[in-house]
């Protein structure tokens, strides 16, 4: 069994609809397939929640009605036959009446939850209605069914498996299943969401839940690319890369796949394929377990990054300094994304700045602090680079006009981080390009 996952413009409009109805049939292996909301109606709901959250029941209702017109259009596009049309109309009505009834009665998070949960449900419902207009035979799986998280958020992948397992039990033999990315159940029973761009997250969950031969992830561009396309010319998908190497990247690559959808598929050794809706059959890009070819295999960039150095005299020969730095950072619940020691100096960078000030208070009182924002990760990623003659030189050479402020190396086989002032940014990612990768 496989899965195969199609993002937000996959669905987005009716015709593309049709298209990922012509990919789910091409094959024979019994397929879930995981669909997001059509494109803009997530952002369109946040919209609607902030606007309920505000009191502002008239932008909250203009709003409501946008979308919903929008729905209206785009069923009539999508489905023929009056049978069909008359089922999409029900299912419409049923979803903009919830929302409707949500102006007359007081706002809290949960509701909120309610609301973001919607565009799945819709673009699944629709999808399953074209199927059955066009006799395909499939099950309708509600994602509200089996995906839950636990009370820090985190997925239940043991209790997904399981009750996974059972329900696709009481369909032997069927082929097609649909369900909904992004949603779930809480703690509490409640309507919950895996956090925007989840439906990624949900197809590799499923992945993992079921051991599925590969999970297949459509979008709109040929897989990941070895460069940044905006920045860099003649960047190209990258064939092949190992899950190790895909989790460097992800952070830099949010874009493309959700940073979280590494982990359940890499647990369960469950191959991860990019691609591309407007074009099958191109190759894409393949994460694996293992890959032979050796090398860099990319470069990315991230901006909006702040650098912060702690000095202080009482860090020579001492052990424990790092961990009162660290638990600064842990108790604001601030990621850090890099980190550089000298014997009397560690550097980190975050890129969540919500309680910048608190932790240079607390930082304050351990060493020296000096800030430097507006810096920029430089992140080149490979197979065995820590290892492979000449990277780090290629790697030096390419940078040898730019200021580099951090450098990160050995700390995995796969990466090698620099920081930079963002404003070298661009020129750090092609100077690198034409560096790294002719060498
Ligand atoms: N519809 C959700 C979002 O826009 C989840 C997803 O598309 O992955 O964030
Ligand atoms: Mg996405």
């Amino acid at each position: 069994m496989k899965i195969m996952k199609f993002g937000g413009t996959s669905v987005g409009r009716p015709e593309r609809m049709h298209q990922v109805k012509d990919l789910i049939t091409r094959g024979d292996e019994p397929t879930i397939v995981v669909l997001s909301a059509l494109s803009g109606t997530t952002n369109a709901l946040v919209g609607i929640g902030e606007a309920l959250a505000s009191a502002d029941k008239i932008l909250a209702k203009e709003r409501i009605d946008t979308l919903h017109a929008h729905y209206l259009v785009f069923y009539k596009e999508l489905l023929k036959t009056e049978e069909a049309r008359t089922k999409a109309e029900a299912i419409i009505k049923e979803h903009f009446e919830f929302l409707n009834i949500l102006l007359k009665i007081s706002f809290n998070e949960a509701i909120n939850r309610d609301i973001l949960a919607q565009g799945e449900l819709l673009s699944t419902k629709l999808f399953y209605t074209l199927l059955e207009e066009l006799n395909i035979p499939a099950v309708f799986l509600p994602a509200l069914d089996f995906m839950s998280i636990d009370e820090n958020s985190e997925p239940e992948l043991g209790k997904i498996s399981e009750k996974l397992k059972a329900i696709l039990a009481e369909f032997p033999g069927e082929r097609i299943f649909v369900t909904q990315g992004y949603i779930c159940k809480n703690h509490r029973n409640e309507v919950d969401n895996l956090k925007r761009g989840g439906s990624d997250y949900t197809a590799s969950l499923v992945a993992a839940a079921i051991q599925a031969s590969a999970c297949e992830i459509w979008t709109d561009i040929d897989g990941m690319h070895n460069n940044d396309p905006r920045i860099v010319e003649k960047t190209r998908p990258i064939a092949v890369m190992s899950f190790d190497e895909a989790a460097e990247l992800a952070y830099f690559g949010a874009k493309i796949l959700h940073p979280a959808s590494i982990w359940p598929a890499q647990l369960y050794n469950v191959p991860v394929k990019l691609l591309n809706t407007m074009q099958p059959e191109a190759h894409g890009t393949l994460i694996k377990a293992e890959v032979d070819a050796i090398g860099v295999k990319a470069i990315a960039a991230k901006d909006g990054i702040t650098a912060i150095k702690i000095k202080s005299s009482r860090m020579l020969l001492a052990y424990g300094f790092l961990r009162r730095v660290f638990e600064i950072f842990e108790k604001y619940k601030t990621p850090i994304d890099m980190i550089t020691t000298s014997e009397v100096a560690v550097s980190v960078t975050i890129d969540d700045l919500s309680h910048l000030d608190q932790i240079l208070a607390e930082l304050d009182m351990l060493g020296s602090v000096e800030v430097d924002k507006n810096q920029a990760i430089v992140c080149i990623v490979g197979n065995q680079i820590s290892e492979t003659k000449g990277v780090i030189k290629a790697v030096m050479d390419s940078l040898e006009d730019i200021p580099v402020r951090m450098v990160s190396y050995g700390g995995s086989r796969h990466n090698v981080s620099l920081l930079v002032d963002a404003n070298y940014k661009n020129e750090a990612l092609q100077k690198l390009n034409t560096g790294v990768f002719s060498w």
